[in-house]
């Protein structure tokens, strides 16, 4: 019983003279270590509005909301239930999308400043108007794709804003095209229209 003893006063000793080993938050602003995994965050300009964050969070804290009017489309992230897994930033497929930052400080009485999103650019099927993608996902894919893009039509058609074919698409009030046959080859099409127009031109309606 005696050595336990006198190892506990050399120990409360020591610690008098040692450096504390709490920080001074929040008094003094605490500076985590580089490897900290604080809130995760939104980067606009790496994101290309794809949606796989939000597949893959096992709190389902990140929301994907289209807008068909505006043609946009919303992803939101709700700070207040996110477990900091990282999932997120490990399944980006830009990698850099969504990343977890060094923010810690986080408590907050209003819900609303717990929330962060992005808003992206949609592009819809020209004849049904389903969601085909964003915009910023489908040019992502045709530049890993490269010539094998060419395979398919809407991924071409819906990247070329250098030739203004996808202007149409934008314009909430265009009326929708006719996807038979042969001309709607040549319009942004959804998988199913595709194939239907397909259909159609080599075997008629
Ligand atoms: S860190 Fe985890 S829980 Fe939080 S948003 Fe990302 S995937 Fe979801
Ligand atoms: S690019 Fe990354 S951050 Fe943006 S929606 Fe896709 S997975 Fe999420």
């Amino acid at each position: 019983m005696r050595y336990p003893k006198l190892r506990e006063l050399k120990e409360a000793v020591r610690s008098l003279f040692s450096r504390p080993y709490t920080t001074k938050f929040p008094k003094e602003a605490h500076i985590p270590v580089s490897a900290f995994k604080g809130a995760p965050e939104f980067h606009k300009d790496d994101c290309v509005g794809c949606g796989a964050c939000a597949e893959v969070c096992p709190a389902a804290t990140i929301y994907v909301k289209d807008d068909l009017k505006t043609r946009m489309r919303n992803i939101t992230l709700r700070l207040d239930s996110c477990l900091f897994c990282g999932n997120c930033q490990a399944n980006c497929i830009t990698q850099k999308g969504i990343m977890l930052g060094n923010k810690y400080d986080l408590a907050t009485y209003k819900r609303e400043e717990s929330i962060t999103s992005v808003d992206k650019e949609i592009i819809v099927c020209e004849h049904c108007e389903c969601v085909i993608g964003a915009k910023g996902h489908i040019r992502f894919l045709v530049k890993k794709l490269g010539v094998l893009a060419y395979g398919n039509p809407t991924l071409i058609l819906a990247s070329q804003d250098t030739l203004r074919l996808s202007e149409t698409n934008l314009d909430s009030k265009a009326p929708a095209v006719d996807a038979s046959g042969r001309p709607g080859m040549f319009k942004i099409l959804c998988p199913r229209c595709r194939r239907e127009s397909m259909l159609t031109d080599e075997y008629g309606k």
